[in-house]
């Protein structure tokens, strides 16, 4: 078989197919790849372009469906051993240092209550704090105001880019092939199914394509004449000077959507949820997101009072009418999706390859995920998650 420059074999022809090269690309790519499917996976930029590496990276158990928590306690298995688990060549900073999420209403801290309540039924280690509890823990966090939270020790933060490319630099010593800089321009079918894609005009040919496109999939889908209900929000993290790391968990207050963390290297990231972001894939800073989110996060952490802003970015969220990802085979035979991933789809990586690789083989999947299903929009059956940002 000849082979390009990287070594990659030249044939146009795979088991499957995989248009995407953020978390949920790369992650399937690695599972597929172990399982022994001949896979490739396309993507327009380099891997953690899109949303991935655009992410502030917080992990975390604090959900309020059943099946999130499942799977997000899945894992938060994973992580400790997955850096090794994917060859131990690139650092995946994951650290524990907790997720507080932080209630100003009475309502809000009730959801919290249920969601804690759900949490602890799978074994989920969460507990509520009050005001004094947040205070003493941790005594530079301001309270004012403050009804309650819901807290949980072991969830934390992984570099999102490291972990992308660990996972395809994981999956191409497998055997897959992973082609940057490569966009897919349409998904190609015949009779109702699937047969590749197109690429550089070329056609590429395979029985099964997943996509994890993120919110670029709902136009590619549109290609083959799928509908999905995926749609694009802009959002913002802004970066801090690095100063010596404290005990700080990633906290998300819960009145105006702002949420702060410090990351190993001793930054601190700033986020928060603006209704008046634009509805665009594209990446664009505002001044109004540097004022908002500086004004909230001080207000709650004091002690940050000037430090320095070094960098901002904005990356898309793919977002669905109910917050919750779309993991399903389409009416289209062979081509099956996982996207819509609203803010907080990174830490679904490991389970996202894991399930792709299940959904592949037609085996069972290890946790239930009907609640995925795209039908449910068509039958008014939505699925919504109350713990998102
Ligand atoms: C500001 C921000 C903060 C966030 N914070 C968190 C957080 O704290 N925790 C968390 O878990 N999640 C967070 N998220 C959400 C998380 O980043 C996403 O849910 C997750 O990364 C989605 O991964 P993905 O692999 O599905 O999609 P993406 O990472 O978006 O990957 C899709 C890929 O498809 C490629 N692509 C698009 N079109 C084509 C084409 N035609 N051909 C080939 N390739 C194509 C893109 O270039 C992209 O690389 C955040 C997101 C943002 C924007």
């Amino acid at each position: 078989m000849s082979s390009d420059k990287n070594g990659h074999n030249l044939k146009k022809t795979a088991d499957a197919i995989i248009v995407g090269g953020g978390v949920h690309g790369a992650s399937a790519a690695y599972h597929l790849a172990k399982a022994g499917v001949d896979v490739v996976l396309f993507e327009k930029e380099y891997l953690s372009s899109g949303g991935s590496g655009r992410s502030a990276a917080g992990l975390r158990q604090h959900f309020g469906t059943e099946v999130n928590c499942r799977l997000a306690k899945y894992n938060l298995e994973c992580f400790p051993t997955l850096q090794e688990d994917l060859g131990g060549e690139l650092d995946l900073e994951f650290t524990q240092w907790g997720y507080l999420w932080v209630a100003y209403t009475e309502e809000s801290m009730t959801q919290l209550r249920k969601n804690v309540a759900l949490q602890q039924s799978l074994n989920i280690p969460s507990e509520n704090l009050t005001p004094q509890e947040i205070k003493r823990r941790w005594p530079y966090l301001n309270v004012d105001r403050m009804i309650g939270a819901a807290f949980c020790a072991k969830d934390g933060h992984i570099n999102p880019h490291t972990l992308t490319m660990a996972y395809g630099r994981a999956a191409e010593k497998l055997g897959a092939r992973i082609l940057t800089y490569t966009p897919v321009e349409k998904l190609l079918a015949s009779n109702g199914r699937i047969t590749g894609v197109q690429s550089a005009g070329e056609e590429w040919s395979a029985p099964r394509v997943l996509l994890t496109a993120g919110p670029w999939s709902t136009l590619l889908a549109a290609t083959v004449g799928v509908e999905l209900p995926v749609t694009a929000e802009r959002h913002n993290v802004l970066v801090t000077e690095q100063i010596e790391p404290f005990n700080c968990p990633m906290t998300l207050c819960l009145d105006d959507g702002a949420y702060f963390k410090q990351v190993p290297n001793g930054s601190f990231f700033f986020g928060r949820d603006d209704p008046d972001e634009p509805k665009t894939m594209e990446s664009g800073n505002s001044a109004k997101f540097l004022e908002g989110v500086t004004r909230s996060v001080l207000q709650r952490i004091p002690a940050l009072k000037g430090v320095r802003v070094v960098h901002q970015w904005s990356g898309p969220y793919d977002v669905t009418p109910d917050h919750q990802a779309v993991i399903d085979w389409t009416p289209v035979e062979g081509l099956w999706v996982n996207c819509g991933w609203s803010g907080h789809g990174l830490q679904f990586g490991p389970s996202g390859g894991r399930l792709a690789k299940e959904m592949f083989f037609g085996e069972s999947t290890f946790v239930d995920i009907r609640n995925f299903r795209l039908s449910r929009f068509e039958e008014g059956d939505l699925f919504m998650e109350p713990a998102f940002i």
